[in-house]
């Protein structure tokens, strides 16, 4: 039976990326409260949480330091915009710590209020800027399958999620897609090397395509996360950079997941060696305390914008100051607890070393990883990795009985997929990697029967 707070929710509540049939059908799940990589629901039970909420609570739940700095800024000044010549202090003294951490020559800063914000301000920048360079027609943006970047109009369009598309016409026009650099999925008996190399060649394809002088920009996570943590070959990226300088179209990376040291880097584009013209951040730039986003602009594109006259775009909520002030609190304990240095250097190689054990398991035809993101893949024969069909729903099966076990684990198709705080403890690894190793033997139990 539905308890009265569930029987509220069904009757008066409309859930984002919810089967609502569903949802009345067995009542919402209840999260009550939070404490470093723990919540709890509302029958008391304890869960991990191994995807950090959704990818952003990388400092763990009821960090102090941030509620305190909110209700500072919140007692000083609740809220002014950064609309007509106007700043705060905390927006200007973020975006100078920000470039501080940036990749290359990323020293200026647009703020959003959430990573689809950031990558619909992208589409409208990338647009403004060859405009102003007297390229208006560069105006095509080419994004990748199975992409996530939002659900605006402009981050659905560039992301890649099919239903979402068919659901509403997407994609908005000049935006067009390639494939994922997926080589479990998609991989088809060649190297992982050559696999990459062919699938940054879709770029140069495309861009020929569509003519070299109408392509503003490419788009892409450094590893795509909500599509499944699809790590790419090393020669991927690489190839991705030289084609882009090769046709002088503008790099754009969705740090939205990667960025604030899960993959033990402050971004991964230092992982991956990528200097972009844009890098859009957001999730664990407050640690998901309170909605914030950020565009860092390289230098060429911020000097175009600066000469450009006023770009008409911005967000009432773009850069709050309650929200600066947690990113500024949350930075702060990310550097006095060496988060980025703990990721790279202990807990993330000793989550992936751990997480590569479930590798064994007869359901598990792949595990990868890097930093604190990992996946492992679901499959019904280890001998050839033959996917089970997708109407036996293995990934939802695996991701309840994590559930029940008290793991929160994410299933994207028959890909189970973590993110846990950066702040995870070995002992909870330990926990994390028993409780999953307990969801796919019933996982097992459960689709042998
Ligand atoms: N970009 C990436 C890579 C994401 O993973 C997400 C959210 O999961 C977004 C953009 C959208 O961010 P938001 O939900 O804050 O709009």
């Amino acid at each position: 039976p539905k308890s009265p707070l569930q029987q509220l929710d069904a009757a008066h509540h409309l859930h984002p990326f919810t089967d609502s049939q569903a949802l009345h059908h067995k009542g919402a799940r209840v999260i009550e409260r939070g404490e470093g990589v723990y919540l709890w629901d509302a029958d008391g039970n304890r869960i991990l949480d191994a995807m950090a909420g959704l990818w952003c609570v990388n400092l763990g739940y009821g960090r102090e330091e941030l509620v305190q700095a909110a209700e500072q800024q919140l007692r000083r000044l609740p809220y002014y915009n950064l609309f007509f010549q106007t700043t705060h202090p905390r927006a200007t003294e973020l975006a100078a710590s920000l470039a501080t951490l940036l990749p290359g020559d990323m020293e200026h800063l647009f703020f959003t209020g959430s990573g689809s914000e950031c990558n619909d301000t992208v589409v409208r920048m990338v647009r403004h800027y060859w405009a102003e360079q007297g390229q208006p027609e560069r105006n095509t943006i080419i994004s990748r399958h199975n992409a996530y970047h939002g659900s605006t109009l402009a981050g659905a369009s560039l992301g890649g999620m099919k239903p979402m598309h068919a659901q509403g016409g997407l994609p908005l026009p000049g935006i067009v897609h390639i494939d994922q650099p997926y080589y479990f999925g998609e991989g088809g008996g060649q190297s992982p090397h050559q696999f990459g190399l062919q699938r940054a060649r879709q770029l140069e394809q495309k861009i020929l395509e569509s003519g070299p002088d109408k392509v503003a920009a490419f788009i892409g996570e450094p590893i795509q996360g909500a599509g499944g943590v699809i790590i790419p070959p090393d020669s991927y990226w690489p190839e991705i950079q030289r084609i882009c300088r090769q046709y002088d179209i503008l790099l754009v990376m969705d740090e939205v997941i990667c960025g604030f040291g899960r993959t033990g880097h402050w971004f991964a584009s230092e992982y991956y060696g990528l200097q972009p013209d844009l890098l859009c951040m957001a999730k664990g730039i407050t640690s998901g305390y309170i909605p914030l986003g950020a565009v860092a602009v390289g230098a060429r594109v911020a000097q175009g914008l600066i000469s450009g006259g006023e770009f008409f775009h911005g967000f009432t909520y773009s850069g709050h100051p309650v929200a600066c002030a947690v990113a500024l609190a949350n930075i702060a304990v990310m550097q006095k607890e060496r988060l980025v240095e703990r990721v790279h250097d202990d807990i993330g190689p000793y989550l992936q070393q751990e997480w590569a054990s479930l590798g064994s398991h007869p359901l598990v035809g792949e595990t990868r990883g890097l930093g604190l993101l990992a996946a492992l893949e679901l499959v019904a024969d280890k001998s050839d990795n033959r996917r089970f069909d997708e109407d036996v729903g293995a990934g939802v099966i695996c991701r309840e009985h994590c559930f029940e076990l008290g793991l929160v684990m994410r299933a994207v198709g028959d890909t189970m997929i973590i993110s846990p705080p950066l702040v995870i403890g070995r002992l909870e690894v330990d926990e994390l990697i028993t409780k999953a190793r307990q969801a796919l033997d019933l996982t097992y139990q459960t689709l042998m029967k």
